[in-house]
């Protein structure tokens, strides 16, 4: 949870900034830690987007249901509502949200059903940057998930990438928990996201060889701009596999991208987060981020 807020609030300065924009404004390693600092009540800390606000969300839900016992069909009515009451009133405040996510709570706001919300077309990176959570509380079942994270994703986003990305974001995270080696990890990863979107794979599977094969992230990340959620989910795999256990390289190579810097960021934050946990994240990065004691709570709650 932690990696994917930092993940966030470290890409947040730099999500609409070609890579020439980055170098010009912090210099040629770009963005080395937080550098957009707000205040609140008499405290500094940096900001995160509407990733972190809706994977909030998610995860409450999915906390709640446990406690309750809730089937996904129960789950996803909940999470409908907090995702319906964030796009009216979202914690913090705005935080450019995705088009296809305002539009599927305006769905649900008018009844309609959960897994006819989303655009039938909507393949952004807005349910992939948030499906995380899925992996945190189903750590014991990736199968469950697999699925439940694809199914999220129709509240919002119904083409099969969104899905595949989804589900294969959840996996990942499951699969790190129960401390499988990388390689497995991403392995899996794949072949979640072919059972919904064999080109979604394919593009997972050219960033992971790309990484393997020391590609340059100048070019696979150029590549990969990571609004649509294929593309985020290939980048994401990308930068883990350059970087398994390292979370300030993972998250400074996931923020200096010319593409959607603060998604790429969040997904590498939070799947090298499962594997390093919270004392392998920076302590001042912990200490930083928007709302950290809250979401440690939160945490704390898995
Ligand atoms: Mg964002």
């Amino acid at each position: 949870m932690l990696g994917g807020a930092i993940g966030d609030a470290m890409g947040h300065p730099t999500e609409f900034m070609s890579m020439s924009a980055i170098v010009a404004s912090y210099g040629p390693a770009g963005v080395t830690g937080f550098e957009l600092w707000w205040e609140r009540d008499g405290r500094r800390f940096a900001p995160y987007t509407d990733d972190t606000q809706m994977a909030e969300i998610v995860l409450r839900a999915l906390l709640d249901a446990r406690e309750t016992g809730d089937d996904l069909d129960a789950t996803m009515r909940r999470m409908a509502e907090g995702f319906v009451a964030w796009s009216e009133r979202p914690q913090g405040g705005h935080r450019a949200p995705g088009n296809a996510c305002l539009s599927g709570c305006r769905a649900l706001a008018a009844g309609a059903p959960w897994a006819e919300a989303g655009g039938e077309t909507a393949g952004g990176c807005g349910s992939v940057m948030r499906a995380y959570p899925f992996g945190l509380v189903f750590g014991d079942d990736p199968e469950r998930a697999e699925l439940w994270a694809a199914e999220h994703s129709k509240l919002t986003h119904r083409d099969p990438i969104a899905l595949a990305a989804s589900s294969a974001m959840a996996v990942g995270i499951a699969r790190t928990l129960r401390d499988e080696p990388v390689e497995d990890v991403l392995d899996a990863m794949v072949t979640a996201a072919g059972r919904r979107c064999s080109r979604t794979a394919a593009m997972m599977a050219q960033a992971i060889a790309e990484a393997r094969g020391a590609t340059s992230p100048d070019v696979t990340l150029d590549r990969l701009r990571g609004w649509a959620a294929h593309e985020a989910i290939a980048a994401a795999v990308y930068v883990v596999a350059r970087h398994p256990t390292d979370a300030c390289a993972a998250i400074l190579e996931g923020a200096n991208t010319p593409g959607d810097s603060d998604s790429i960021a969040t997904l590498a934050g939070a799947l090298v987060g499962a594997r390093i946990g919270l004392s392998g994240l920076p302590f001042d990065w912990v200490r930083d981020v928007e709302r950290s004691d809250e979401l440690l709570a939160l945490a704390a709650r898995i």
